[in-house]
């Protein structure tokens, strides 16, 4: 492809957590805005008790975003709009046919689809919904951060709890930070019990 399509197209940013998604995200929107697109980022509502108006990266950039509960949210929202961003996608709660019919039908209808989300859940398996995307992406980023043990690029998220990796049988989706979970590399990623 020696040059981007000017209609419809998926973009999919994935990665480990701290590799930059949000971050890059936010750099894409940044210029769509500086050239004047209608457009419009969303963010998962994960937690109805707290519902952030906005995409925050680890490093403290921010845009505004509306927090949605389902892909249905979003196709409702974006009749006004060229562009659509969508974060953290790994935390939509729809299932991965209801992510993969509402982005391909944004797509086929002329919208840039820009979604940014973990490639592999904690137990380093693909992510559901995220796997499905990156087949069917126009464009697709791999981002990685720095393994905290080695300093390689880390490709894998490592949930800990006291220190010691998680077990196999618990919960996909547990929103945490620094303090759950770590950047690891291959090598140093220590399988689930
Ligand atoms: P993601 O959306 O992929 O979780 P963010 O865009 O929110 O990532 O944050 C990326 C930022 O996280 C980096 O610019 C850096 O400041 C910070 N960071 C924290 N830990 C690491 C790490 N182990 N490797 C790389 N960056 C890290
Ligand atoms: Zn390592």
């Amino acid at each position: 492809m020696t040059r981007p399509s000017t209609g419809g197209r998926i973009e999919v940013i994935c990665g480990g957590m701290y590799s930059g998604k949000t971050e890059e995200l936010i750099r894409r929107m940044r210029q769509v805005m500086i050239a004047r697109q209608p457009c419009r980022i969303f963010t998962p509502r994960l937690d109805t008790r707290y519902s952030a108006q906005h995409v925050a990266s680890h490093a403290g950039a921010k845009l505004e975003a509306v927090p949605v509960s389902s892909m249905r949210e979003v196709l409702a929202n974006a009749d006004d709009v060229q562009v659509v961003a969508l974060d953290e996608l790994h935390f939509m709660q729809d299932g991965a046919a209801a992510i993969l019919a509402g982005c391909q039908g944004l797509a086929d209808r002329g919208l840039r689809v820009i979604v940014a989300g973990l490639d592999q859940n904690y137990r380093a398996e693909p992510f559901d919904g995220m796997m499905q995307l990156l087949a069917v992406a126009e464009q697709v980023d791999k981002l990685y951060a720095i393994c905290v043990r080695c300093g390689a690029y880390a490709t894998r998220s490592q949930r800990l709890i006291d220190g010691r990796p998680a077990p196999a049988d618990a919960p996909t989706i547990v929103v945490g930070g620094l303090d759950l979970y770590e950047a690891r590399c291959r090598s140093c990623y220590e399988p689930a019990r």
